[in-house]
């Protein structure tokens, strides 16, 4: 296995963190405008890059990383899934490289997205006046931790505005239903989709060579799975088949590198969250009463706990019907 403690910081978005030869997680500084996780993939002959973070000047970073590292320009970015974190930057990238999703994404984003950003775009002070309520709501909140995710959470909403002007909705141009295979000269990439947990449609990257899978929001380290657009009995599937893959080092969407054991600890938090969603039901509880479980007090996200617990009560109270 490779060493994975090599780091190299390049950017006020992200660390640098060789994963393998070649191969370099990028590591989002929370409160930039990266927001998510992005990778970087020398494939010898060629230049891949995961993800392409929220914001244009977070993808110019990655950009100049990926041809400083490389030695060459990037010839494919590989959005995993349509959220802005994870494709925002393509246009920094087109169009000299190609921009790879399932075909699923592409759709999301030339419907659904393209509508949310003509929204934003056509009323930009209704997000202003939003993100200046949150704010205010920051103030007032006495939980240190939590304040500080709901400051990094204004930090990267005001990068987004920021950029909102310049921002270019940049389709994916090549598109895949299971599975594509990149052939490099130094190494063969597998972009592999077994369907949509997280969101409608997830992909992942798999170096078999390597043992290493850059697995987009399918698996966080140390961060709350976001579980509000996705399937959630979809996605314990998909990680069952992630994990037939045997990958040793994984680059998660959000957190730090880790290991084949995050994809146990997003598997049990879900069956978590739906065991706490069928009390819920069954009790006739108030998802406001229930506290963050002990294990999971560490993690980043925090409000994503409710609006988890909130989505998987929904779904069983549908299946009680
Ligand atoms: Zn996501």
């Amino acid at each position: 296995m490779a060493s994975i403690s090599e780091t190299i910081p390049v950017s006020k978005h992200f660390r640098l963190q060789k994963v393998a030869e070649g191969v370099f997680a990028a590591i989002s500084y929370p409160g930039t405008g990266s927001l998510g996780n992005a990778a970087i993939v020398d494939l010898g002959d060629e230049t891949l890059v995961v993800d392409s973070l929220l914001t244009l000047q977070a993808a110019q970073d990655l950009k100049d990383a990926a041809e400083h590292l490389t030695g060459r320009p990037v010839s494919y970015v590989f959005n995993t899934h349509w959220h802005g974190d994870h494709t925002c930057g393509n246009q920094v990238f087109a169009p000299d490289a190609r921009i790879i999703s399932t075909g699923k994404t592409r759709e999301v984003m030339a419907t659904a997205v393209e509508q949310r950003l003509s929204r934003h775009r056509a009323e930009p002070e209704l997000l202003y006046r939003a993100i200046d309520e949150y704010e205010e709501k920051m103030k007032q909140e006495k939980n240190e931790k939590i304040k500080q995710e709901m400051q990094w959470e204004i930090a990267s909403d005001r990068e987004y505005m920021k950029m909102l002007p310049n921002l270019v909705n940049t389709l994916p141009n090549l598109t895949f239903d299971q599975q594509l295979t990149i052939h490099g000269s130094r190494r063969t990439v597998e972009l592999i989709t077994y369907g949509g947990g997280h969101t409608e449609s997830d992909a992942f990257l798999y170096l078999p060579e390597d043992k290493a899978a850059i697995m987009g929001d399918l698996v966080l380290s140390d961060h709350h799975p976001v579980m509000s657009h996705g399937n959630p009995q979809q996605w314990l599937q998909i990680l069952d088949k992630v994990e037939a893959l045997n990958p040793e080092i994984i680059v998660p969407g959000h957190g730090n590198v880790c290991s084949r054991n995050s994809i146990h600890q997003v598997r049990s938090y879900i069956h978590h969250i739906f065991a706490l969603a069928a009390d819920i039901l069954r009790n006739d509880l108030n998802i406001d009463d229930i506290p963050v479980p002990e294990s999971y007090q560490a993690w980043y996200f925090t409000s994503d706990f409710k609006s988890n617990l909130s989505m998987v009560r929904e779904r069983l109270s549908q299946q009680k019907d």
